[in-house]
């Protein structure tokens, strides 16, 4: 077991990470300390990266921050009190776990109505400085501690490390996105986007019961592994190069009607009119793949009035997606190419699996701390 704490420290856009070591947090009565194994670079830890949009830049470039959030690990030490997980399971140091980066308050008034996604204290446990316990608030890290308040699902054991990482954002997300435009029997889909959240909501769509799901990207590998995650059909970029050509192809495909869901994946705010021309009169567009605020796109809302179009937007994600997420993988683990989803990196490479990952070289890069 490593002594140290090491942690990649961000700057501002332009500046490598540097690895730095922190004190390993004692966990408070309530909360446990995690060990990361594996933290994936997310399409949000990109945007920053780059300086998309005008959040998440680091608060004091002179300090920096701790990023990284979506991620697995294992207990390390629980906290006075802790005895199971969020379903009840019996928990103890050495469980794998799914958790929650975020910590909403459970009391504010969206809470308590049932609707902790919208809590506006959720990521106050990602603020603080790097000298005052719990020291580390990301998940490129080594030891990450977790409060009280934060959903913990212990792993079934025929998950992989590999396959969870991606369970606390992108598969949870995706699952709450959909569920909130209630996706089901007989819906056809389009799928905005092929990479993490992409490949899941392609998956989780046909779980739902979607009659055909469509998905579109630009690269390959992405939209093989889209087909292999239960796309119908793929629609590729380099083969329809304006979005005239892209809503046609939707449309001859869905009997000239359009799509009943449209789903943006891809992160950039000019994919979003296309997305709505996308859709079937009645149909539901869901927004999911831009987490940073600057960005406008324009579109014709008397198109949205004629055609009786929704419109719904989803961050975060509640604790029961978190366990839907990892009931999803145990019942898909050696069916779907979970593993696929991402390309593995140590820790000490964060800036090649940054630069990789922007360059299109691989489809999500995973930073591994511990086996
Ligand atoms: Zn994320
Ligand atoms: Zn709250």
């Amino acid at each position: 077991m490593t002594a140290t704490n090491r942690a990649a420290l961000w700057f501002e856009p332009g500046r490598p990470f540097e690895i730095a070591e922190f004190p390993i947090p004692e966990p408070a009565a309530g909360g446990m300390t995690a060990r990361i194994t594996r933290s994936n670079i997310c399409g949000s830890d990109l945007h920053y990266y780059r300086g998309d949009g005008k959040r998440n830049r680091a608060a004091d470039p002179s300090r920096g921050v701790i990023q990284g959030h979506e991620g697995t690990g294992y207990v390390h030490a629980l906290g006075d009190g802790v005895v199971t997980d969020w379903s009840g399971a019996p928990l103890a140091e050495g469980d794998r776990i799914a958790f929650q980066y975020f910590c909403p308050c459970g009391r504010c008034r969206n809470c308590t109505r049932g609707m902790s996604e919208a809590c506006r204290q959720s990521f106050s446990v990602r603020q603080g400085p790097l000298d005052e316990w719990p020291y580390v608030r990301g998940t490129f890290a080594d030891y990450l501690y977790l409060h009280p308040g934060q959903a913990v699902y212990r792993v079934p054991d025929n998950v992989s490390d590999t396959a969870v990482a991606g369970a606390n954002c992108a598969l949870a997300q995706v699952i709450m996105g959909l569920e909130r435009v209630n996706v089901g029997l007989g819906d056809r889909v389009v799928i905005q986007g092929c990479g993490g959240l992409g490949v899941y909501a392609c998956a989780i769509a046909k779980e739902r019961g979607a009659e055909m799901v469509i998905a579109i990207d630009g690269l390959a590998d992405r939209l093989a592994l889209a087909a292999a995650m239960g796309a119908d059909h793929l629609i590729d970029f380099r083969q329809h190069e304006d979005g005239r050509a892209r809503v046609r192809a939707v449309k001859d495909l869905t009997d000239g009607l359009g799509a009943d869901v449209v789903v943006e994946v891809v992160g950039f705010a000019d994919v979003i009119d296309e997305g709505l021309r996308m859709l079937d009169w009645g149909g539901r567009y869901l927004e999911i793949g831009i987490p940073y605020t600057g960005t406008h796109f324009q579109c014709d809302p008397g198109r949205l009035t004629a055609q009786n179009h929704r419109i719904e937007a989803v961050g975060s994600y509640d604790a029961r997606s978190l366990r839907h997420a990892v009931e999803f993988l145990a019942r898909n683990a050696g069916v779907l190419p979970l593993d696929d989803v991402v390309v593995d990196y140590p820790l000490e490479q964060i800036n090649q699996a940054f630069e990789d990952q922007l360059a299109g070289k691989v489809k999500r890069t995973s930073l591994v701390m511990a086996p």
